[in-house]
């Protein structure tokens, strides 16, 4: 009602009266976008999960989402990004502690990501649309805060390496895939659950670890989990309050991978001490670390020498978990914008009515499917790694994936800011934490040239792999001319490769793009494949969202990509 309906005639400003001071109504303003299921309300993503094998867990799927939407979750996530962690290096006695102090928000996201098994269950339950699973969960978990997914991720994808060393995958392996989250400061001894990060990047290289200068001596005999003290440094140690980690270091016959605890089994604490929180732009609410090792006690996993290859099996884990978690950035920012367009009016109409903003939003959204189907064809991957074409096309399209998808993320934050306008830049809007998150997937894990030169490292060790992934993208040929004539170019192109390095990003945006349009071709309605088609595979003279061909199908786009809340 407005202040000049609620007062009487008497107390009209024109009467000469006191005005009360109600100055306006609040019109043309989105409800939130909260209490809401973002399983229910993402088609793309009930689809993606029937279709890759997880049509067994829909009524998890949609408990999970239920909870991801609710106004609660969602504040957890303002929380935990508002409340930046506090680093201590000693108690007040004068103890050293190495200790960071997270906002109660923080731990209450990382409980409710490790009680759902987001760094369990495919390990826990393998099988049919186990990765799948996980991967829809975590995609919904994730669009509500994803800083604090590094150490889900991190103990998820410690399994596969710390396996390499049976005898102590037994001692840490149960409490590793406990579904229950506990965070203090003690040593994992008198824990019934642990987290699990890594150490590799150090000051003078991050991409080249075989650079690392940190040195492990053994104890006494030496070997595959045999005990070595660390001596040396560490650039980078996120989520530091980690049980323990997975660490990089030169033993005397090479680069050598280490598990290394937080406490000794004595009860002490083991000397790897935590200089400084980094300073981040993105992943606030979680830390990261600049580390020293001086005489840490650790115990190497797998063979000594072979350090990259023991980790390499953590790391294409976190690749794959950055995908899920670029392509839920993208998704959540899809949600944001569409709705926002939905409930807002400029000009007479509402934001979606109009045609400029339909191209935007439909460009928007083809993109955020396009990484959605992408990122659960490998996970039906990873659930059948015994079929030797699906542990082809992991190997070769995860770094593809992982390249293509989080590099396509920050420029789509922007976009979908930019569609709400102004508040869109504002802090109690999700969008400067999407858009301060985005470019960080692309640089952890591999930066993007290190994962084109890693699809080239697939190639020439296991050309099959070539094969596997041209396979699968062949699978849509005969019904899109424009997909047929574009897969054949690429195919051409890598007649030969011998100067591939120089024309590898070229090379393997391709490869992602005719992986995407064979998917949407084969699975997504006529609308969304015909769209990704026209915009992404033949030219269109733009580089910026918002570049779809007349003839679009753009309604029909966003109508299936828009929550419908409120
Ligand atoms: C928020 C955050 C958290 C992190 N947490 C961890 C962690 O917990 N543990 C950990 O070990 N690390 C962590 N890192 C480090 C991260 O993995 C590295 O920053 C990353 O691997 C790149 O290494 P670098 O910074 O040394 O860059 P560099 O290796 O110097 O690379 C710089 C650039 O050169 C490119 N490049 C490298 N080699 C080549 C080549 N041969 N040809 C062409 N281009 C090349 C790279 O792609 C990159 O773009 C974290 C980083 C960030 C930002």
């Amino acid at each position: 009602m407005t202040a000049r309906q609620s007062k009487p005639e008497a107390n009209s400003p024109f009467t000469g009266d006191r005005y009360l001071a109600v100055t306006h109504e609040v019109t043309n303003q989105p409800p939130a976008l909260e209490n809401y299921n973002l399983f229910d309300h993402d088609q793309a993503l009930q689809e993606a999960a029937e279709r890759e094998g997880a049509g067994h867990a829909v009524d998890t799927l949609r408990a999970f989402g239920d909870l991801a939407g609710n106004a609660a979750t969602i504040d957890l996530g303002f929380r935990a990004n508002a409340n930046k962690p506090v680093f201590s290096t000693h108690d007040r006695f004068g103890h050293r502690i190495d200790e960071v102090d997270f906002h109660p928000s923080y731990h209450e996201l990382m409980r409710i990501a490790l009680e759902n098994g987001l760094h369990s269950s495919p390990w826990t339950n393998p099988g049919t649309g186990a990765h799948v699973t996980r991967a829809a969960r975590y995609y919904m978990h994730s669009q509500v805060e994803a800083a604090h997914c590094c150490p889900v991720t991190m103990t998820f994808a410690a399994i596969p390496s710390i396996r390499k060393q049976p005898e102590l995958a037994r001692e840490w392996e149960q409490k590793i895939l406990a579904n229950s989250y506990d965070p203090r400061n003690i040593p994992h001894t008198e824990k019934n659950s642990v987290t699990i990060g890594m150490a590799m990047t150090e000051k003078q290289g991050g991409s080249d670890v075989r650079a690392n200068s940190t040195l492990a001596y053994p104890v006494g005999s030496e070997g595959p989990g045999q005990a070595y003290e660390l001596v040396g440094h560490k650039w980078f140690v996120s989520a530091p309050m980690c049980d323990a980690f997975l660490v990089l270091a030169q033993a005397p016959g090479g680069l050598s991978c280490f598990l290394m605890p937080r406490w000794r089994p004595d009860g002490s604490k083991n000397p790897w001490q935590v200089q400084r929180l980094k300073n981040k732009m993105g992943n606030i609410a979680n830390a990261s670390s600049e580390a020293e090792l001086r005489g840490a006690l650790a115990w190497m996993v797998g063979e000594e020498g072979r350090g990259v290859p023991t980790i390499i099996e953590m790391v294409a884990m976190t690749r794959f978990d950055c995908m899920i978690g670029s392509s839920a950035g993208m998704r959540q920012a899809v949600a944001q914008a569409t709705h926002h367009c939905r409930h807002r009016s400029a000009f007479g109409n509402r934001l979606v009515d109009q045609p400029l903003m339909q191209n935007v939003l439909a460009d928007l959204a083809l993109e955020s499917e396009a990484a959605l189907a992408y990122t659960m064809r490998i996970a039906r991957a990873l659930d059948n790694q015994d079929q030797e074409h699906e542990r082809l096309l992991a190997r070769l399209a995860t770094p593809v994936g992982k390249y293509w998808i989080c590099k396509r993320t920050p420029n789509h934050a922007y976009e979908a800011m930019e569609c709400i306008g102004g508040s869109g830049v504002m802090e109690d809007c999700i969008m400067p934490r999407l858009f301060r998150e985005s470019p960080v997937n692309a640089i952890w894990e591999g930066s993007g040239n290190v994962q084109c030169l890693d699809t080239l490292r697939a190639m020439q060790k296991e050309p099959d792999t070539l094969e596997a992934f041209f396979r699968e993208a062949a699978e849509a040929k005969g019904t899109d001319a424009r997909f047929d004539r574009f897969l054949a170019q690429l195919q051409n192109d890598f007649a030969d490769i011998s100067d591939f390095q120089y024309r590898a990003r070229n090379l393997v945006d391709r490869m992602a793009l005719a992986m995407q349009a064979s998917l949407l071709i084969r699975n997504a309605p006529s609308a969304v494949a015909d769209a990704f088609c026209a915009s992404r595979l033949e030219s269109n003279g733009g580089m910026n969202y918002g570049n779809l061909p007349s003839g679009t199908d753009s309604e029909a786009i966003i109508k299936r990509a828009t929550p419908v809340v409120g």
